[in-house]
């Protein structure tokens, strides 16, 4: 911003100088624009290179103006002149070479907006331009000031035209042509151009139009369309409007899209120049670009809003919507060097005229504009048409005219310097006599200014890649997020499932807890009584102990006390003995005394103390005498306590007999429960169904089974079991079910499938929660025996009809099922299925069953190829068809069997042929049972079903079945239609 400003006061500064110049070769009154023949009151620009005859009041109003007016390179003021700039391209390699011995012809002066042109070694002539750009000028800065106002003023709806005029090499193209496809920097001002087009239009409402082409031997070619050629010009006699009907238009859709096109144009340029063999040098390139635009603003006064158009109101006085036109020429042309310099490549000089007849007539209209000629020719060349309402006048125009800085070329510099000059109307500056200090150092900024702004628009490039890709990136993020947010709603929806499931699960387990908590209080009570009572006994046996001790220690105390009076017997008897001598002793010294001693009064009082001495003789012999006795009591009291003793040890030793007795028993008890776990099924079960129907040969099988010594062996057995069950009470075994003890577990569920065999107990056990405790042991156990017994326990508690439906409620089926998959043990497996082969007796029950997968359990279990057990698999399919069968029969029961589905018809298909009489027999009754269902009908028959059935109605070993078979047959009128199809 503050380059530009500076630039504008630079401007100025020319301005004024310029006013203050006096010209060497024209008049003042010679750098005045050329006012356009405007129509008052029409928004389209007028037309100034008119070839036309015009009316004297036109010709007046092309008036001369003194350009003494402050006028900027686009001055608002002054809207009609030609804006010329000079541009100095950069020393190429030839030129280093052969200049090497001379000196630069030119100098710049870009700050006076001047340029030195030396005629020889010590003259030179100043010229002045609207800019002067040296070597080191931005692309981006000769855009801005050459052709930036020019397609401002293109935007707001007038007619424009930028050109680049110069010798062959000296940067026309460059300029004005140059995509810069590497390095932004570069774009010339054809890229730059149509970049802010794009950029102020909205592709809604506006429209820009491309038309590329190429101008040689007064020949027009299309590069968007090179077999296009000699494309004529279309002069609007009404609006003076020029057109190329024939040529190509391409909507420009973005700046890529446009770079595109340029690129081809130029492809194209230089095939056809190959072609023609000819040099781009000689041919002119025209970019024409169209734009429409919708403007909302009503255009109130036509020459005011001339260049403040967009300003106005919105719509027009009836509300209709304003569409502008207007056209942009960006011309790259031929060289101007002289066709005897550049040779004319063996054409004839005529050719090689008509070659560069356009830009002599070019020149030709400049000349005729600049001298205010009444005349201007521009019908003269092609060029010229074509640019008769884009040049000049309202239109705005810009020249940028290219020179090379080499000396080799001086004439032609000058010869382009002088038409630059004609076409500002500025002939001749006169030259500066005093240079100034500031110069060089304004010349170093410039070049800085410009190197920076190169710099800047680099980078600006770069922060514009990173900010498509951060963007992209952001993109891709959102995108991600997205995908990661709808993985999560359905691993959420899934863990929610599953939470669901688990609570469930979680729920079962935790009813099961609170049944096993139940069983552990209780367990628990009784466990406290039993501490309590042994507690009991250990005090009493206790208190004994003490007892004992507290005897044992008043016999010694007695025992210490009688020694002690012994010795104090034995003391007063020494004492006494003592005394006896020591009397003796007396009497021998009193004879001797009597003998000695005359004195009686001595006798007396010796005769006194005898008796003193016999006194207390006496008195210890009494004394003695009561200790004696004492002693004799002790010892009778000690002897009491020893009888006392006695009994109590007699006492005890019977109590610890008593429990010997106790613990015997025990052991008898559990001696007593059969080894044998198979004994306590009852094959009633298994002859219910067939009971009922009154199998003569069923029974009498029944009754040999019955007759059997090992089955009255164990009656014999379960007589035992039941006396046991009596002492030790049921509610005490079902407790063991659950013991920690995995062998006492073993007897007692032992002890449970037997009492479960006979009815008469099966009601109790249900009710004291033995069906429970076996359902819990099949949940939990790993142990084969107790699966096998618990299987066989809860296989007779199905027997009974309400027991199923309670069996099926607390999930016996599926832990069956789950027992079924879990074991290959045959023994186990036949309990299982004879458990499942019972259930599948209650018709209530089939949807629930099937559901629970007791239909795929019995089936699956018919791989351990064990016949007892495929038996029970038959068994209870002929079951469920049976109750099947009755539901249809009674009505509340249609749709096709159940059992179709987990595949149980298929097998009975395959298996109606088995070996084993009892499964083949079972078979047999399930499939005539499946018949009886017309639903069933359709899957039977596909699946050869019929011709088994007839099979069965033959050979079946059992009149009834056989009967059944062939009613089935008979009264099915689908299976009838397909045996009839045989
Ligand atoms: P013209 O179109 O006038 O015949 P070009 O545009 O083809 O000339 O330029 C001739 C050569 O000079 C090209 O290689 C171009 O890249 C180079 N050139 C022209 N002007 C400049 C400049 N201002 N800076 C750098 N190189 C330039
Ligand atoms: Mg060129």
């Amino acid at each position: 911003m503050a380059s530009r400003s500076s630039r504008q006061s630079y401007s100025h500064n020319h301005n004024n100088g310029s006013a203050s110049s006096s010209s060497t070769t024209s008049s003042s009154s010679s750098s005045a624009a050329v006012s356009s023949r405007t129509t008052v009151g029409h928004a389209q620009p007028a037309h100034n290179i008119s070839g036309r005859p015009k009316p004297p009041s036109a010709t007046s109003r092309r008036s001369v103006t003194p350009n003494s007016r402050t006028q900027s390179f686009h001055s608002d003021q002054e809207p009609r002149r030609v804006r010329v700039a000079i541009r100095l391209r950069p020393r190429n390699a030839e030129d280093l070479l052969s200049d090497a011995d001379f000196s630069d012809c030119v100098e710049l002066q870009p700050e006076l907006k001047r340029l030195k042109l030396s005629k020889n070694n010590w003259s030179s002539e100043s010229y002045r331009f609207d800019e002067v750009f040296t070597e080191t000028a931005s692309q981006k800065r000769v855009y801005e000031v050459v052709a930036k106002p020019v397609v401002e003023s293109v935007l707001n709806g007038y007619n424009g035209t930028v050109m680049a005029y110069g010798q062959t090499g000296t940067g026309k193209t460059y300029t004005v042509g140059r995509l810069g496809k590497e390095d932004a920097s570069e774009r010339g001002i054809m890229v730059r151009a149509l970049e802010d087009i794009i950029a102020s239009t909205s592709p809604a409402s506006d429209s820009v139009e491309v038309s590329y082409l190429q101008l040689y031997m007064e020949s027009i070619q299309d590069l968007l369309a090179p077999e296009k050629t000699n494309i004529p010009i279309n002069e609007d006699p009404k609006t003076g409007d020029v057109s190329l009907p024939g040529a190509t238009v391409v909507r420009v859709q973005d700046l890529d899209h446009f770079l595109q096109l340029l690129q081809v144009g130029e492809a194209n340029r230089h095939a056809a120049n190959t072609k023609m063999n000819t040099e781009s040098s000689r041919s002119h390139a025209i970019l024409m670009v169209h734009i429409r635009r919708s403007v909302h603003e009503k255009v109130n006064d036509e020459i005011n809003s001339q260049e403040k158009g967009t300003k106005s109101d919105l719509f027009d006085g009836n509300g209709i919507p304003i569409v502008r036109k207007s056209k942009l020429l960006i011309v790259d042309l031929a060289g101007s060097e002289r066709i005897d310099k550049s040779g004319s490549e063996g054409l004839l000089l005529e050719e090689a005229k008509f070659i560069n007849l356009s830009l002599s007539s070019l020149g030709k209209c400049i000349n005729a504009l600049a001298e205010n000629s009444s005349h201007i020719p521009t019908r003269d060349s092609k060029l010229t048409r074509l640019l008769r309402d884009s040049f000049g006048g309202s239109a705005r125009t810009s020249l940028i005219v290219t020179i090379g800085p080499s000396a080799r070329h001086h004439a032609e510099t000058a010869s382009t310097i002088m038409f630059g000059q004609r076409a500002m109307k500025i002939v001749n500056m006169v030259k500066l006599k005093e240079e100034f200090d500031y110069e060089s150092l304004s010349r170093k900024l410039e070049g800085q200014v410009d190197h920076l702004t190169a710099e800047i628009e680099r980078q600006q490039k770069l922060r514009d890649d990173d900010k498509y890709k951060l963007e992209k990136q952001l993109r891709e993020c959102h995108d991600s997020f997205a995908e990661a947010r709808k993985v999560l709603v359905t691993r959420s929806e899934i863990l929610e499932k599953e939470n669901i499931h688990l609570e469930s699960e979680m729920k079962g387990i935790l009813n099961e807890l609170n049944h096993q908590k139940d069983l552990n209080n209780l367990m628990q009570d009784k466990v406290s009584k039993l501490e309590m009572s042994l507690k009991q006994s250990e005090q009493h046996q206790l208190e004994n102990s003490t007892y004992q001790k507290v005897l044992a220690d008043t016999t010694q105390m007695y025992e210490k006390k009688m020694a002690e009076l012994i010795k104090q017997i034995e003391d007063e008897r020494a004492h006494s003995e003592n005394a006896e001598e020591q009397l003796a002793l007396m009497k021998k010294l009193l004879s001797e005394h009597q003998k000695s001693i005359q004195g009686q009064k001595q006798i007396d009082e010796l005769a006194l103390k005898l008796q003193e001495m016999y006194q207390l003789h006496e008195n210890t012999l009494s004394e003695l005498q009561s200790l004696k006795s004492e002693n004799k009591d002790l010892l009778l009291q000690k002897a009491k306590l020893n009888e006392e003793l006695h009994s109590v040890r007699q006492r005890l030793l019977e109590q610890e007999k008593q429990r010997k007795g106790i613990e015997n028993e025990l052991i008898k008890l559990k001696r007593a429960v059969p080894e044998n776990e198979n004994d306590f099924e009852d094959k009633k079960s298994y002859m219910k169904e067939e009971l009922s129907k009154g199998s003569s040969e069923f029974g009498n099988r029944m009754g040999s089974y019955r007759s059997n010594p090992l089955r009255e062996n164990i009656s014999g057995q379960r007589a035992t079991i039941a006396k046991i069950c009596e002492e030790v009470g049921l509610q005490k075994i079902l407790q063991l079910l659950t013991s920690e003890d995995s062998d006492v577990q073993v007897h007692a569920v032992k002890v449970v499938a037997n009492l479960a065999a006979e009815d008469i107990n099966q009601k109790r056990i249900v009710e004291e929660g033995g069906l429970d405790a076996l359902l819990m042991l099949l949940r939990s156990s790993e142990t084969t025996t107790i699966l096998r017994v618990a299987s066989g326990a809860i296989a007779n508690l199905a027997m009974n009809e309400m027991n199923q439906a309670l069996i099926m409620d607390k999930g016996g089926a599926l832990l069956l099922a789950k027992t079924a998959s879990k074991t290959e043990d045959p023994q186990t497996l036949r309990m299982v299925a004879g458990a499942l082969a019972n259930l599948c007796g209650n018709e209530k029950l089939l949807t629930v069953l099937k559901e629970d997968g007791g239909i795929k359990a019995l089936l699956g279990m018919v791989r351990s190829g064990s016949s007892d057990v495929i038996a029970q698999v038959a068994r209870g399919l002929a079951n469920f068809a049976k109750c099947e069968s009755r539901g249809v029969i009674q009505g509340h029961r249609i749709g096709r069997s159940l059992l179709i589905d987990d595949g149980a018809l298929t097998w009975l298909i395959a298996n109606s042929n088995t070996n084993s009489a009892s499964t083949r027999r079972h078979v047999e009754l399930a499939l005539c049972h499946l018949a009886q269902n017309e639903d069933n009908a359709k899957d039977i028959i596909s699946g050869g079903g019929v011709k088994v059935l007839i099979q069965i109605s033959v050979e079946s070993s059992r009149e009834d079945i056989r009967n059944l078979a062939k009613k089935m047959l008979r009264l099915n009128p689908s299976l009838q239609a397909d045996m009839h199809a045989r």
